[in-house]
């Protein structure tokens, strides 16, 4: 067992409300400049759709993540042969307006209008794609564009009383078998042995741009002005200072959560060859993801150098809990078998709109079975679970039993405390378990929701730091 320690993100998809502050305040960070201006590092999609850049799913055109050839891992792109990098079609091209116009123009009798016009090369353009260009538009025909709707019912989808929505929000999921670190023959993408953010090094990049096909999340851009390629860092400088990423700590809806998890680095490439994709999900989480209370792994944590203080962090890492404890997170794709390690807590749907439907005006039945919520769990199971849907129906369950739980002890009503019992038994929680989550889900502090120790390159010298945290065998 070879024992790395990563920082790691789960969103809970129930509370994202699509402000796009994450994205704006990203990109007033880090991409604010002249041959960025395309580039979102966190970009927030509305789902069903075709997602940013276009259809970034589809990896029949983009060409992106491994594939199995005899059984053994081999990137998708064909390297120097096969080169199919998205296109500013994909993307879009980014403008400005005229404002100037809007204070230096003549007085006439027509208000002076600013006219859209290109960031790249000034001239005036008509604005026809975006990267949130289906923002709320459920329902459109662009939603059919998005591959995890299940062809043959895509026509219903477009139904209004049928219609469904979500949101997404994207960062790049540095990876543990990262396709755009594979890809490039510059070796200028790296994962970092302490955290295992994965970066470019400005420096080696070319600009050749295999990286950018080879992301099957395409979340590394070309730069046009520098003519290298960039990504998301997730803030390792705030990361090593022991503060969340910009977009976790500004997310209005506090659905972000940041942590440490430990992984067994010698299982990696052994589980990303996994023939069946949902079969790799599951060993993923089973056997690539470590207990950070287990002796063993403690031990071989700490003969690979791992802090005692990442150790404790592990243990109380909210991201450990939802993926690893309670397994109610998920990585998006993970058939892509880039062991992805932002994941997402699948959402429910609205839930009162639906019970006098489903369940007459009985108050007791407020929350749905999963089977009837509105968001088709196949659809989630596309996106997070390599189309296993009972692990998505039982993290929804999860959920609905710690409401259930959390109502019973709010609402007198007769039968309530035992219904609550009965939820808890049939999703496999205990009472401890449900109070935990509702804490962790809803009313989570700032130091739950942020569990990140400072960089343990500070402790290589001090041997002594190393030892004798409180809690540790
Ligand atoms: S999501 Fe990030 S780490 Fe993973 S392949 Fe894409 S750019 Fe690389
Ligand atoms: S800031 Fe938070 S709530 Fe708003 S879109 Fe981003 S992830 Fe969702």
């Amino acid at each position: 067992m070879k024992v790395r320690a990563q920082i790691s993100m789960a969103m809970n998809l129930d509370k994202c409300l699509g402000c796009n502050t994450c994205t704006v305040t990203c990109k007033n960070v880090w991409t604010n400049r002249q041959g960025a201006e395309y580039m979102w590092w966190n970009n927030v999609e509305t789902r069903p759709g075709p997602g940013y850049p276009r259809q970034w799913e589809n990896q029949d055109k983009h060409n992106g993540g491994w594939v199995l050839d005899g059984g053994k891992l081999k990137l998708r792109i064909e390297i120097k042969k096969d080169y199919k990098p998205p296109g500013l079609d994909d993307y879009y091209e980014p403008w400005t307006y005229e404002y100037e116009v809007l204070f230096s123009e003549k007085q006439t009798d027509q208000q002076p209008v600013a006219r859209p016009i290109s960031l790249i090369d000034g001239r005036p353009m008509d604005v026809s794609n975006g990267p949130n260009w289906n923002d709320d538009l459920a329902g459109t025909d662009l939603l059919l564009e998005d591959p995890n709707l299940d062809p043959l019912q895509k026509s219903i989808y477009t139904q209004f009383k049928d219609v469904f929505m979500m949101y997404l929000p994207r960062i790049c999921n540095h990876c543990l078998n990262p396709s755009c670190l594979a890809a490039c023959p510059r070796k200028a993408i790296y994962k970092r042995e302490e955290d295992g953010i994965v970066l470019v090094d400005q420096s080696r990049c070319r600009g050749y741009r295999y990286c950018v096909a080879a992301c099957p999340y395409k979340k590394v851009y070309y730069n046009w002005k520098t003519g290298k390629s960039e990504k998301c860092i997730l803030c390792y400088p705030r990361i090593e200072a022991g503060q969340p990423p910009v977009c976790a700590l500004t997310c209005v809806g506090k659905i972000r959560y940041v942590g440490v998890l430990l992984y067994d680095a010698d299982k990696v490439l052994d589980v990303a060859a996994e023939p069946d994709p949902t079969r790799l999900m599951r060993r993923f989480i089973d056997e690539v993801l470590l207990d950070p209370f287990d002796p063993d792994v403690i031990s071989a944590a700490r003969s690979a150098g791992i802090p005692d203080d990442w150790i404790t962090a592990a243990q109380r890492s909210p991201v450990y809990k939802m993926v690893k404890k309670w397994q109610v997170a998920f990585p998006l794709h993970p058939e892509f078998r880039t062991l992805p390690m932002i994941f997402y807590v699948p959402p429910l749907s609205p839930v009162v709109t639906t019970f006098e439907q489903a369940y007459g005006a009985k108050i007791t039945d407020v929350f749905p079975r999963v089977s009837e919520l509105r968001i088709p769990v196949k659809y989630l199971a596309s996106m997070f679970t390599a189309g296993d849907t009972a692990l998505v129906e039982q993290a929804l369950k999860k959920l609905i039993a710690v409401r259930i739980y959390e109502r019973s002890k709010n609402v007198t009503e007769p039968g309530l405390a035992d219904k609550a019992k009965q939820a808890l038994a049939e999703a496999g929680l205990t009472e401890q378990d449900a109070e935990e989550m509702y804490r962790l889900f809803a009313i989570a502090r700032y130091e739950d929701r942020f569990v990140i120790p400072t960089n343990p390159k500070r402790y290589a010298n001090q041997p002594q730091l190393q030892r004798g945290v409180a809690g540790l065998p």
